[in-house]
């Protein structure tokens, strides 16, 4: 295979010139640097690299340009290469134009005009995006295959479990010949979807998530029997503990029963964490905590799930849903909240095969030219309904209350009020949905006059709320009535501390009921809903981890 390509387009020609010379100048050696001065013309040479089954890291595209401007570009572009990198180029007087575009299409960065110095205005940028793309990987020539069928919820699981996780794979549908082939080859049935293929020729039908994490070359058994600091859960604030406690010497394994990256893996994009001005999607974020654990070297658990809690002595004890346990000396709980389900008549069957908790980028695509329905009025119902509306004919959002002003941000819904395609519904619940094998249609009532309609729906996505789901942890550690566990300062009535409580302090801000075990992010009683918080307390955890131990 030959080098992977930077590819630059920019209609001006001394512009794309010097771009092409300075990108030569540093990445020649490694990559085929690759100038087109249209986007028609970068289209075609993206399609020959396609057809010769090249590879590209990143292309950089001016926003200014005649017939397609630089964003249009880009997102045709990704069509054939989803995982390389984009920056869009851009004049200083278009600087805003550039960044409300970047919101609305996943761009990485903008690069402003003229980069001189290049050393300290262009590489350092190019840098970061292959590192990214390196990162990820470009592995197209050798990616995992699934066949399944659209409609199967086992099928989508593994799905949604691969694009969660990061691991490139090819999806080919059991009716169609390719997919019928390998089904023949591995000397199954249609009945035996999901059948995943690795790379090396490895065909297993229906597997767990745990055969496929570890085909894909996801660790799933720890590498040692104990350790100074367990962290249950890597969301945010567990992938803040993991950095900080490796980084500062402990031995570190942070345990995660579905996907890396917890909720802010699925936001299609975060707009409000510090240091991102142009917002930043959840799988990029997560991809770069998972590079800077790995640095680090915390190690990292794929699809285990802890199911138990106990202190023996001064060793905190975890037991696995699939058996096996892990000691350490403390503990962080980092487990977040999972999705509250949508009660309605015909849901619970229909999901994964129409109905879908979160976002699932994975169907993005699939909603092309479809009508598509989102339940709900906070942020991330939003969010995704900006994310859909890039694919879908329509997008509805079905909100219960009055308006969205209430539990939505000012700036979300000033921009979806600027798509045409978004249509917003107050005062409505789905009380129903229907479909024979996948969703067909969906009744809805209106509150304002009781009126029930029922009307065609293919995608229906739910955003209602979380809960912690706790109850693994039994009287393990103290949790309110709603199961988020207390912490610090809630663990004392009337200044008495805990019953148990052994220590001649009080707990320290972020631990639980028991020493040595903290809590950390939104599972936490009373913390704040929020990537920042959440990473935040995962990294102040660690510094009373230390407290503690120093004490021991
Ligand atoms: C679609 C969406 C968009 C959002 N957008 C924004 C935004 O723009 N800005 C913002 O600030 N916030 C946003 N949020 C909120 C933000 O994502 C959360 O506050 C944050 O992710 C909380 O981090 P956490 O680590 O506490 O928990 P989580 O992100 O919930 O992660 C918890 C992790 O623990 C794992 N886990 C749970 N139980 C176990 C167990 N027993 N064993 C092993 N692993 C377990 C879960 O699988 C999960 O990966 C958004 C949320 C969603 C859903």
């Amino acid at each position: 295979m030959g080098h992977p390509a930077i590819l630059t387009v920019d209609d001006d020609a001394s512009v794309s010139r010097a771009i092409a010379r300075d990108l030569r100048r540093r990445y020649g050696e490694n990559y085929r640097i690759i100038r087109a001065s249209s986007a028609a013309e970068a289209l075609e040479a993206l399609k020959e690299i396609k057809l010769r089954g090249g590879r590209v890291a990143v292309m950089l595209a001016d926003y200014r340009m005649p017939q397609m401007n630089g964003i249009e570009f880009l997102e045709r572009a990704m069509d054939l290469f989803p995982n390389a990198r984009r920056a869009l180029l851009t004049a200083y007087a278009d600087t805003d134009a550039a960044i409300q575009a970047i919101n609305l299409v996943d761009v990485d960065h903008y690069l402003l005009k003229p980069w001189d110095p290049p050393e300290e205005k262009l590489y350092p940028i190019i840098d970061a995006l292959l590192d990214a793309w390196q990162a990820t990987g470009d592995r197209e020539l050798e990616d995992i295959r699934v066949v399944g069928h659209r409609w199967s919820e086992p099928s989508y699981q593994i799905r949604d479990f691969l694009a969660r996780n990061l691991v490139p794979y090819r999806w080919l549908p059991a009716d169609e010949a390719e997919g019928r082939q390998l089904l023949e080859a591995a000397g199954v049935g249609p009945e035996s979807v999901p059948l995943v293929v690795t790379a090396d020729g490895r065909a297993m039908a229906q597997p767990t998530t745990s055969e496929v994490a570890e085909a894909a070359g996801l660790s799933i058994a720890p590498n040692r029997d104990f350790y100074d600091l367990i962290i249950v859960g890597g969301g945010p604030a567990g992938l803040g503990a993991a950095v900080y406690g490796a980084s500062e010497g402990l031995k570190t394994l942070m345990v995660e029963r579905q996907a890396v990256g917890g909720q802010a893996g699925q936001s299609s994009r975060i707009e409000n964490y510090l240091g991102f001005p142009d917002g930043i999607s959840g799988s990029d974020l997560t991809t770069r905590a998972r590079r800077q654990v790995g640095k680090f070297d915390a190690e990292v658990l794929n699809t285990r799930e802890v199911t138990g809690l106990r202190a023996d002595g001064s060793a905190r004890t975890l037991t696995f849903a699939d058996g096996g346990e892990v000691s350490a000396h403390s503990v962080v709980l980092a487990t977040g909240v999972s999705y509250r389900p949508l009660r309605a008549n015909g849901v619970e069957a229909l999901t994964g095969a129409g109905v879908y908790y979160g976002s699932a980028a994975t169907e993005g695509p699939a909603c092309a030219g479809n009508d598509v329905f989102i339940i709900g009025g906070a942020n991330s119902a939003g969010q995704a309904a900006l994310f859909f509306s890039r694919y879908a004919r329509t997008v509805t959002l079905l909100v219960r209350g009055d308006s969205l002003e209430a539990s939505m941000s000012y700036y979300l819904i000033q921009r979806l009020n600027e798509i045409e395609n978004v249509r917003v519904r107050t005062r409505c619940e789905v009380i129903s949905a229907h479909g024979d094998g996948h969703l067909q249609a969906i009744t809805i009532c209106d509150s304002k006059n009781g009126m029930e309609t029922t009307m065609e729906c293919g995608f229906l996505f739910v955003f209602i709320g979380a809960e912690p789901r706790t109850d693994w942890l039994g009287d393990a550690v103290a949790r309110d009535e709603r199961g988020f566990i207390y912490t610090g300062p809630d663990l004392l009535r009337n200044g008495t501390r805990p019953k148990g409580w052994d220590r001649d302090r009080d707990p320290f801000y972020l631990e639980c009921s028991v020493p040595g075990i903290f809590a950390a992010g939104d599972v936490r009683a009373n913390s704040v809903k929020r990537v920042a918080s959440a990473v935040g307390e995962g990294a102040m955890a660690v510094t009373l981890v230390h407290r503690y131990l120093e004490a021991q």
